[in-house]
């Protein structure tokens, strides 16, 4: 009859209640939700490991986070999840020394000082955070930020009218956190993150990277696969997914299939229009795909020689690397943590280029050797932490939101609250469970019955 009644034939298809495909943070959760109510889950993942965008790897002799890193108090899944597995946050180191390269001038001080010469702008640009989200977890029914939500934060940043010095270290303090360019990223994007850290953008800062996860990001997404009776099944590249009013129908490139009554995708944005659905995602999803995410930047590890001092340093925002910190001092080594908005400006292999780039912000440090992994490059992410350019909140995340049929996402990227981080994705796997679990309840169909797809 069709591809999928060949492939039964062969015995290959595998059927259960539910799919989720990404074993990421969301995935990991969604799976592990609906397994632990009972529903027949497979969990399939393109890689050969779990934790999409997070990853712990051994690295310039230590286990280095190549992806998301940092956790907060304020982040009320991830925070819970840790507890639930009790697992530990371990605090960050305290910084001392820092500089800033602002109209071509390098500048020295003390970490506190550099955080008061951010204070004042930050306050300025962030002053509205909670005018516009008074809601911050309810991002769609802050009805104001309509009104902003075209504004790009370089237009923001602009608007302020500071000294030529105070906006540039602003706006490279920004491409720091959006890991990309200001000029189509979202103003509503920075308000809000400032407004579900309750309006402070000081405490917005310490959320961003000051705790990590005892053990790293890998023994917490180990704790919730452990936690699951969902059916995990690596390096299963979807390609194709068709779902009818029986069920919906998953192919890998390796010509395996799944069937299911529901599906959680848990990819990435940018990912998304890289599989054929069908029928087709709605032009809204679609569109929203193929423009992305902002987050396009580089993460990179450099080991330098020598027991260096506690600092952090701004470049320019249009440097390769426009953020060094110093983050683990050893004997006779230091290992610094470095991040640059444009993924292509960044060689994450090759010592010599990191030297250049190193010199132009922290000059003086020898460089060893260097790790990372590009994320922008890997075709199963496509992005770094999801940053969302302008219009995201009014335009598209209602209808990203929205499920079509047995399909639903989920994702950090589709977050109601700490969008862009592993709280975010955590969150969001809860609800894209919840709701499946709602609509399996609602289908009277035996939960073993596969449904078939032509
Ligand atoms: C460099 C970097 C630094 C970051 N820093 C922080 C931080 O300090 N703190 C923080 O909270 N967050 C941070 N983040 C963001 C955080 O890591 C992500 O928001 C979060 O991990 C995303 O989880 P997710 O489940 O939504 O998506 P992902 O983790 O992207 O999971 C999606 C999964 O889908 C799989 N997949 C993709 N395509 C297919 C396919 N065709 N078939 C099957 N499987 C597929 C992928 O391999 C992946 O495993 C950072 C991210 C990066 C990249």
């Amino acid at each position: 009859m069709n591809s999928s009644s060949t492939a039964e034939e062969r015995g290959t298809v595998e059927t259960s209640d539910v799919i989720v495909i990404g074993a990421g943070f969301a995935g990991l959760t969604a799976a592990r939700e609906l397994s632990r109510s009972g529903h027949r889950t497979i969990l399939l993942e393109a890689k050969d490991r779990i934790a999409g965008r997070t990853h712990l790897a051994e690295h310039l002799g230590r286990d280095l986070e190549l992806g998301g890193t940092w956790v907060h108090w304020t982040q009320p899944f991830v925070w819970a999840a840790m507890g639930r597995y009790g697992i530990k946050a371990l605090p960050g180191p305290e910084f001392t020394q820092a500089s800033w390269t602002v109209n071509g001038q390098r500048h020295q001080g003390t970490a506190e000082s550099l955080l008061e010469l951010l204070d004042g702008p930050n306050r300025m640009l962030l002053a509205a955070a909670r005018r516009y989200f008074p809601l911050p977890w309810s991002p769609l029914d802050n009805p104001d930020v309509a009104d902003i939500d075209e504004l790009t934060l370089s237009e923001a940043i602009d608007r302020l009218d500071l000294p030529e010095d105070q906006r540039q270290l602003l706006r490279s303090f920004w491409t720091l956190n959006f890991n990309g360019k200001l000029d189509q990223a979202a103003y509503s994007q920075a308000l809000r993150w400032c407004a579900v850290a309750s309006g402070d953008w000081k405490l917005m800062f310490e959320a961003c990277a000051s705790f990590k996860i005892d053990g790293g990001t890998r023994r917490l997404a180990e704790a919730i696969l452990a936690d699951s009776t969902a059916e995990l099944r690596l390096n299963q590249v979807v390609c194709s997914i068709k779902q009818d009013d029986k069920g919906v129908l998953v192919t890998t490139v390796a010509g395996k299939q799944y069937t299911a009554r529901q599906l959680i995708l848990a990819l990435p944005l940018s990912v998304l229009n890289h599989i054929d659905i069908q029928p087709p995602l709605s032009r809204g999803k679609k569109e929203a795909a193929a423009r992305g995410q902002a987050g396009l930047g580089a993460k990179l590890w450099i080991r330098v020689q020598g027991r260096q001092e506690r600092f952090v340093a701004f470049g320019p925002e249009t440097a390769a690397l426009n953020f060094v910190q110093a983050e683990y001092i050893d004997h006779d080594t230091t290992t610094l943590v470095c991040f640059g908005p444009d993924a292509g400006a960044v060689d994450l292999t090759d010592a010599a280029a990191a030297q250049r780039h190193l010199d132009a912000i922290v000059p003086g440090l020898k460089v060893l050797d260097v790790a990372g992994h590009d994320w922008v490059a890997d075709e199963y992410a496509r992005s770094t932490w999801p940053m969302h350019y302008t219009g995201y909140l009014t335009r598209s995340l209602a209808e990203l939101q929205r499920p079509e049929g047995r399909i639903r996402l989920a994702g950090s990227d589709f977050a109601n609250g700490w969008g862009g981080f592993i709280d975010g994705a955590i969150e969001s796997g809860f609800d894209a469970a919840r709701e499946a679990a709602s609509a399996l309840g609602n289908d009277a169909r035996s939960p073993f019955q596969a449904p078939v797809v032509v």
